[in-house]
């Protein structure tokens, strides 16, 4: 984890992790090839990644099961890898599949198809920077209640001191794989994201600007939100990867 930073350049590799079932969106096929205008899911992170100037690198972690229809959605834009039964060990698929010279690497959820370019370039920036850990998030708008199991209201939270947080979450590479090793040991198994087992490590995550199209596309509802962005959203990413153009939130 110690050692020279980062040069201003490096380049980063981007883990896109697509092997969950996808279950709550019903969609009978696995969520990362449900289509989103007329293109499976994740071929839009996937273009976002691979069109960004500061990437050099992209692994996509696939269902086992779709190894081949992944692989033909890729097109050779992507090396793909078979993912796990948990996210984690999908991400640690992904981490295995990097050539050795990567040094830094952002996971991005291939559920958030919608991601902003200049999300990844504030992302790589602040771990070019010399930052470790690196989550891009948004201010929480609702207010916010600690209820208990009956339901009933035990306490307001300050939601001045909460942030959603998103992916691509970025990382020196040695920080990943420790964070990832020293979980598998201790058994931790209830963190919901890479930033989780940076953390339990004691390592210090900086956060970023997250992007609100940058959501994660869970239910039938976010699809139908998806949608309604995506011709946007396309024609932003076709303009090439470092552009500001367009509003971050
Ligand atoms: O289900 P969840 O919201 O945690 O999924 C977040 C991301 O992790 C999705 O992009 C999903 O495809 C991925 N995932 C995975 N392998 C799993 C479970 C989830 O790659 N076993």
């Amino acid at each position: 984890m110690s050692g020279p930073g980062p040069a201003s350049d490096e380049p980063a590799a981007a883990v896109i992790v697509a092997a969950g079932s996808g279950l709550r969106l019903g969609a009978g096929l696995p969520k990362a090839l449900v289509p989103l205008h007329g293109r499976p899911l994740l071929s839009w992170a996937l273009q976002a990644f691979a069109t960004h100037p500061d990437i050099g690198t992209v692994v996509v972690v696939a269902p086992a099961a779709e190894l081949a229809t992944v692989r033909a959605c890729v097109d050779g834009r992507a090396q793909v890898v078979a993912g796990g039964s948990t996210r984690q060990a999908s991400v640690d698929a992904g981490l295995a599949a990097l050539p050795p010279d990567v040094g830094l690497v952002l996971v991005h959820d291939a559920a958030r198809p919608l991601v902003h370019p200049s999300v990844i370039s504030a992302v790589v920036g602040a771990l070019r920077g010399g930052d470790q850990a690196v989550i891009p998030v948004l201010p929480v708008a609702d207010t916010i209640k600690r209820v208990d199991g009956t339901g009933q209201v035990v306490a307001t939270v300050d939601r001045g001191e909460l942030r959603a947080v998103q992916t691509p979450q970025g990382f020196l590479r040695s920080v990943l794989v420790a964070a990832h090793r020293a979980a598998e040991n201790r058994a931790l198994t209830d963190v919901t994201d890479d930033a989780g087992l940076a953390e339990a490590l004691g390592v210090p995550v900086r956060t970023v600007a997250g992007s609100e199209l940058c959501f994660k596309v869970t239910t039938p509802y976010d699809l139908r939100l998806a949608h309604a962005m995506a011709t946007e959203f396309d024609a932003l990413t076709r303009a090439g990867g470092s552009t500001s153009a367009g509003d971050p939130t």
